[in-house]
């Protein structure tokens, strides 16, 4: 095989695509390349970067035949940025490929055939448009090395420089002239953005976010200062009226950290809270209250997952991972009980004050790891023979379930389980496990929450099988 070195120059043709959105093509002797920025189809010419004995990765240096499924991106920023790791690729190659993501993950981790996926596979859920779609968006604030100009922007791929850039396409097209009105105001006031060298400056970060249905906008200012600080709200008067804003707060972090957040915010003008509200539930938003990004797919996922559970009234529905409640309040409509658990204690808050707001009585929210609460309850309740849920939901974060959750999910034996995975890996996985212990799955459904990027959600039915009993009462 032919060995190459740093800067060797060659032409590949592009195959396939990694699960990070790296195209991948081989040279005549079968040798691997990755090239980020090249999509499957294309014919490049790249230079290598680095070298290793069966592979290499190698720069994009000019596209010599593009593929029929490459586009111009319509952001300027989009190598840059390297948010969007899929925007040189059409739409629905874009579906497809997160389809196949998903697929070859269920094959290769979780062992299920090709004919058995084709059987249970849906088409994959995409949006119709699919630019300015996320509903929150966090800029750094800066000044430009050259220029010496107050900038926001993003951090430019693995650094901390910031480059410029007012209207990201994922978001809303309000947002830039908000970003324009405050960086006038800085201006017109000499207020100093942050800089991480000198660790001086107060302007930190701006934080936007918008309830979609409601149209209601959020703006929060990370400032580099403390919340005993009680001179900085003067510093930001009649920014709100500026504005034109429904909420304007100052979260407070003088640590030189990455983190974005600090732990206190108060609010300057307007409402603490924005709402929105996913299929006519309605949600209180605070700066650093978690809430889905995609307000439009979003209602999508929870409908196939309500679809999924398909209640009729009578059933009892757990909620594991429950956030601020999203799922189980969407569910509580149609069930008889929803009891939903969450690690989070704020969320857990936010989600009951949610349930009071929409005047939902029959959701319980329990603070607690699933792997814990979940047990305990089952031994608690498993003699009284009140331990048979019709339904639960799961929503785990990337590492997906723990194994004492799933056991205890199969010991209660729900006549349905419904599976939301934000990672096909772990979803996989924990399918095999869930599948080997008497559940067979019935559907599977990709849905696109995040557009332009290789993010992909799986929604997924698995039904108890009836020649299995797990009522195992020990
Ligand atoms: N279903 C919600 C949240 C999903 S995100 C929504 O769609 O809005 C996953 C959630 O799981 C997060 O809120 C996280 O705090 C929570 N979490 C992480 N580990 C957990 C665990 N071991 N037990 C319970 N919740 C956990």
């Amino acid at each position: 095989m032919k060995q190459y070195s740093k800067d060797d120059i060659l032409t590949v043709r592009i195959t396939d695509m990694d699960d990070a959105g790296c195209g991948i093509g081989k040279d005549e002797d079968g040798f691997t390349l990755f090239v980020k920025d090249a999509v499957v189809g294309d014919t490049v010419k790249v230079k290598i970067m680095k070298a290793k004995k069966n592979f290499a990765f190698a720069r994009l240096s000019e596209v010599i035949e593009p593929s029929p499924e490459r586009v111009i991106p319509p952001c300027p920023n989009a190598r840059a940025c390297g948010g969007c790791q899929l925007q040189a690729l059409d739409y629905a190659a874009q579906l497809r490929f997160k389809a196949g993501k998903v697929r070859n993950n269920l094959m290769r981790i979780g062992g299920f055939d090709e004919e058995f996926l084709d059987a249970v596979f849906e088409e994959p859920i995409g949006m119709e448009e699919p630019f300015g779609y996320r509903n929150k968006a966090q800029y750094p604030v800066g000044r430009d090395r050259k220029t010496g100009e107050i900038i926001a922007g993003f951090y430019a791929g693995r650094t901390h420089d910031i480059v410029p850039c007012l209207s990201c396409m994922l978001g809303p097209s309000e947002y830039e002239g908000i970003l324009r009105a405050i960086i006038g105001y800085m201006n017109a006031k000499a207020i100093e953005p942050y800089s991480e060298t000198t660790g001086k400056g107060l302007v930190r970060h701006i934080l936007i976010r918008k309830g979609f249905r409601t149209g209601e906008i959020m703006v929060c200012l990370i400032v580099n200062t403390k919340s005993s600080d009680k001179r900085v709200v003067s510093v930001f008067d009649g920014l709100g009226e500026v504005l034109g804003i429904h909420s304007l707060s100052l979260n407070f972090n003088d640590r030189n950290t990455n983190v974005i957040m600090g732990d206190e915010t108060v609010c300057i003008f307007g409402s603490p809270v924005i709402h929105d509200s996913i299929n006519g539930v309605m949600f209180e938003i605070s700066p650093r209250s978690f809430y889905q990004v995609n307000p439009i797919q979003v209602e999508r996922l929870y409908g196939k997952a309500v679809e999924y559970a398909a209640l009729s009234g009578d059933e009892t529905v757990w909620d594991l991972y429950c956030g601020i409640g999203t799922i189980s309040l969407s569910m509580a409509g149609s069930a008889s009980k929803v009891y939903g658990v969450e690690v989070v204690p704020e969320a857990i808050e936010d989600a009951r004050k949610n349930a009071v707001a929409n005047g939902i009585s029959n959701a319980e929210f329990m603070v607690g790891k699933a792997e814990e609460v979940l047990p305990e309850f089952y031994r608690d309740k498993a003699a009284d023979g009140m331990c048979h849920p019709d339904v639960i939901v799961v929503d785990p974060p990337r590492k997906g379930c723990d194994e004492v959750c799933l056991d205890t999910m199969l010991r209660m034996s729900p006549s349905r389980i419904v599976y939301v995975s934000c990672d096909s890996a772990t979803l996989a996985r924990d399918l095999k496990i869930l599948s080997d212990g008497g559940y067979r799955i019935e559907k599977v459904c990709p849905v696109d929450m995040f557009p332009q990027t290789v993010h992909v959600e799986t929604v997924c039915l698995l039904v108890l099988r009836n020649d299995v009993t797990h009522i195992n009462i020990d």
